[in-house]
């Protein structure tokens, strides 16, 4: 059994989707053992997105801006600090909602379900394929974080860090679903 953390963006919680993509997790039968709704603060953001993920979207975002002919001036390190503290900016633009799944491989079900990073890139099924569309590609040159509605751990390690930023141990719950009752009983 994994857990794994989920994180309803403010986008998510704005266009009034919660209970739509709560119910796409509840359906595959993962089961909600922690759940909360709060600003996070930008001590816990700069935890979560750490200066190190700028590095990362800073050289992905130059190479796409290279191949599509976009014109800049910022360095591939200046341009990931800033689409990293929009990022952080965005997450603590309204309230969100923070829970943990468990269930086995609960951090790679989970991923499946979401998509990849950029909507536009998501297939059609997927939570950011369903309902969103914009690419990555479009919220960077607009120096912004993609609005990409969902959060989650990337591996069983990350998973593991994250919730133990966002979570107190008293916060998650034991109990047993119908399934588990009717099926591992
Ligand atoms: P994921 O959320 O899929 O694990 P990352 O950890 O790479 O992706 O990035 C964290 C978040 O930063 C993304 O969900 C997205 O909101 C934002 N982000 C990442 N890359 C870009 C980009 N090139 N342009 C705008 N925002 C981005």
């Amino acid at each position: 059994m994994e857990k794994t953390l989920v994180i309803l963006k403010p986008d998510a919680v704005q266009r009034g989707l919660v209970g739509e993509i709560l119910t796409r997790f509840e359906k595959v039968g993962l089961k909600i053992v922690g759940m909360k709704m709060l600003v996070p603060t930008n001590e816990t953001l700069v935890k979560h997105y750490p200066d190190e993920l700028g590095d990362i979207i800073g050289n992905k975002t130059k190479q796409d801006w290279d191949k599509y002919g976009v014109e800049y001036t910022e360095s591939a390190e200046e341009i990931g600090k800033i689409i990293l503290n929009a990022t952080r900016d965005f997450m603590r633009s309204g309230p969100v909602l923070a829970f943990v799944l468990e269930g086995g491989h609960a951090v790679e079900v989970v991923r499946k379900l979401v998509g990849s990073t950029g909507p536009k890139d998501s297939l059609p099924g997927t939570i950011r394929g369903d309902y969103a569309h914009l690419s990555l590609g479009k919220a960077s040159i607009a120096r912004k974080g993609a609005a990409n509605l969902v959060h989650a751990s990337g591996t069983v390690e990350e998973a593991k860090v994250e919730i133990d930023l966002w979570f107190k141990p008293e916060e998650l719950y034991e109990y047993k679903t119908a399934q588990e009752h009717l099926t591992h009983a």
